[in-house]
């Protein structure tokens, strides 16, 4: 199942995405929250009517890095004996259609496709064998990157963790296997990113195991996977998309910061 996060009439509502033509699509709008039991209302709208938004909103996202070796070597980085993890803000993310805001503080901004997980019940410590069952579905990511502030300071907090800095969406799919997809990225219809999920070097499994380590995971709590090669810059007035197979396209445009 395909959920979505959309306002219309200045209400958010969930809503299961149905049809199979992209120009019509109909949300299923769903009643309560989709974590929890939930029953499909049976009202429909169409999903051109109305705004989607980030498909859910995280009470943090964890991203990992260096997670396929070519992009790791592209950075002229080593690979990473075990997962590391950092923190991008809940307040970095935007969702489908939304805009990339350029930050003042940087020269050097650029765009990282990730397939993100999204958490559905709260855990901690999770074993392996248990990660699909507190695992809600997969949706698309981008990991927008000052490169120049990531270069000069330490802590990424400013590089990775600035205003609009995790588009997310357009929707969790739900039932999906993910340990083998294609994701690619295009900036104004050109690719400039592709790999398979399949050439992470931690799995998915390895990545949830390793931070519920240490931290509670909350429903809606997502994780970014890594990001393959091909990374580069952003530029003002660019569209930048990342397509996942099996979930969708997120697109996003870059704007001066207003
Ligand atoms: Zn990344």
């Amino acid at each position: 199942m395909r959920i979505a996060r959309f306002s219309i009439d200045g209400n958010v509502a969930f809503g299961a995405i149905e049809g199979d033509k992209q120009d019509e699509l109909v949300l299923n709008i769903i009643k309560g929250i989709p974590f929890a039991d939930f029953e499909l209302s049976g009202t429909k709208v169409p999903v051109g009517k109305v705004r989607l938004l980030p498909p859910v909103l995280p009470n943090k996202v964890v991203a990992f890095g260096r997670n396929y070796a070519e992009h790791a070597r592209e950075l002229g980085n080593e690979v990473p004996d075990a997962p590391f993890a950092f923190f991008k803000p809940s307040t970095s993310v935007i969702g489908p259609g939304d805009e990339i805001q350029y930050p003042s503080f940087s020269e050097e901004v650029h765009h990282e496709a990730e397939l993100a997980v999204v958490i559905g019940r709260m855990c901690r410590e999770v074993p392996r064998e248990r990660v699909k069952d507190v695992i809600f579905g997969y949706t698309c990511a981008n990991d927008v990157t000052a490169r120049d502030v990531q270069k000069r300071e330490k802590q990424w907090a400013r590089a990775k963790g600035f205003d609009s800095s995790c588009p997310l969406g357009p929707w969790v799919e739900t039932d999906l296997d993910a340990s083998d997809l294609t994701i690619q990225l295009t900036v104004n219809g050109q690719q400039r990113q592709l790999g398979r999920t399949s050439e992470m070097i931690h799995s998915i499994e390895d990545l949830v195991v390793n931070i519920s380590e240490a931290m509670t995971l909350l429903p809606g709590d997502v994780i970014l996977t890594g990001t393959p090669a091909g990374v580069g810059p952003l530029n003002v007035g660019d569209e930048v998309a990342v397509t996942i197979e099996g979930i969708g396209t997120l697109t996003n445009k870059v704007v001066k910061r207003g």
